[in-house]
């Protein structure tokens, strides 16, 4: 795959262009255009578990991108349901830095979106789910579990949710099918992968499974932007959502993501990655933007880029060079 990138980029200068479609790395937009259900509303979700990195900045370059290159609009929500982690800290230091990036969300601001303060929102889900699921309490710790799937040992034991135990929702067996935006056609078997999906972990948190698929529904999310890390939960979130009265599934599109030198995904300690440290080396967001884009292909490296200028790395007609 990054052999082909590369012989890409090789035949983009020896034509004088800059920029060519890359099915790797951009989506056709008028068949993206066509799968997603209107309104367009993507959104930038990042958790205040530490500051920005050029992992963050690359999600943005491609929300903000497709969403402007398609007249769509970007809701900008913190994921804050992991109370243990998460920071205020981190959360002003985040809307800060995705200020001086200049990425505007459209709407999610102000009055800010934030998990945590609409606990509400996730009790009536589950009240919702037990209408049409199988909702159960389970005491296993992940130690008992002893690796990613759950085996199902607490489905028929009838326990009262308790503090200390967390609650599952039964996946059933069917395959799920979806059309990747940029990986194509996927199937996935989520009662295999993971077995019952956990709602509310032991210590009383909404689980991320949980809080994005609730929020993504009731706030009409239509195209959902992410990491390709991710790309192994869609099957269960697209399972889950149908168990919570969704019609239309958001359509899914796994970007790239940029590795370190060792070939791991950024981390929140992101060292010489991270948007605050790059800013205090006096970058300008342009060049920030333009590093990030470099670092999984969308550019050549040097190429600066203003965040109200993204949508161009995505539309479909070839640039001159310069
Ligand atoms: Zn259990």
């Amino acid at each position: 795959m990054r052999d082909r990138r590369k012989w890409i980029v090789r035949t983009e200068k020896r034509n004088h262009v800059s920029l060519i479609i890359n099915p790797l790395l951009r989506p056709h937009l008028t068949t993206l255009a066509a799968t997603v259900t209107a309104p367009l509303i993507t959104r930038f979700a990042p958790s205040p578990t530490g500051y920005l990195h050029l992992g963050h900045v690359v999600n943005a370059i491609y929300v903000w991108g497709i969403a402007r290159a398609l007249n769509g609009r970007v809701l900008l929500r913190v994921e804050d349901h992991d109370r243990i982690r998460c920071r205020p800290e981190y959360e002003a230091a985040l809307l800060e830095d995705l200020a001086w990036l200049g990425f505007e969300p459209d709407f999610g601001l102000e009055p800010l979106l934030r998990q945590s303060d609409t606990p509400f929102v996730y009790e009536q889900a589950l009240e919702g789910l037990r209408a049409t699921a199988h909702v159960y309490a389970c005491e296993c710790s992940r130690k008992d579990i002893g690796g990613e799937r759950y085996d199902g040992r607490c489905r028929g034991r009838g326990l009262k949710v308790a503090t200390g135990r967390g609650i599952r929702v039964q996946l059933g067996n069917d395959m799920e099918k979806f059309e990747d935006a940029l990986l194509g056609r996927l199937f996935q078997l989520p009662a295999e992968q993971c077995g019952d999906l956990l709602v509310r972990d032991r210590d009383g948190h909404w689980t991320y499974q949980f809080a994005v698929t609730v929020d993504d529904l009731r706030q009409n999310v239509t195209l959902v932007i992410r990491g390709a890390d991710l790309v192994s939960s869609t099957g269960r979130q697209i399972f889950l959502a149908r168990m919570l009265g969704r019609r239309n599934a958001p359509v899914f599109l796994h970007h790239p993501l940029i590795h370190d030198d060792l070939g791991e995904k950024l981390s929140k300690s992101a060292g010489d990655t991270g948007v605050r440290e790059l800013r205090s080396r006096g970058l300008s967001a342009p060049e920030v933007i333009g590093i990030a884009a470099a670092r999984v292909g969308l550019v050549d490296p040097g190429m600066p880029i203003h965040a109200s200028e993204v949508s161009r790395l995505f539309e479909q007609r070839v640039l001159p060079g310069p």
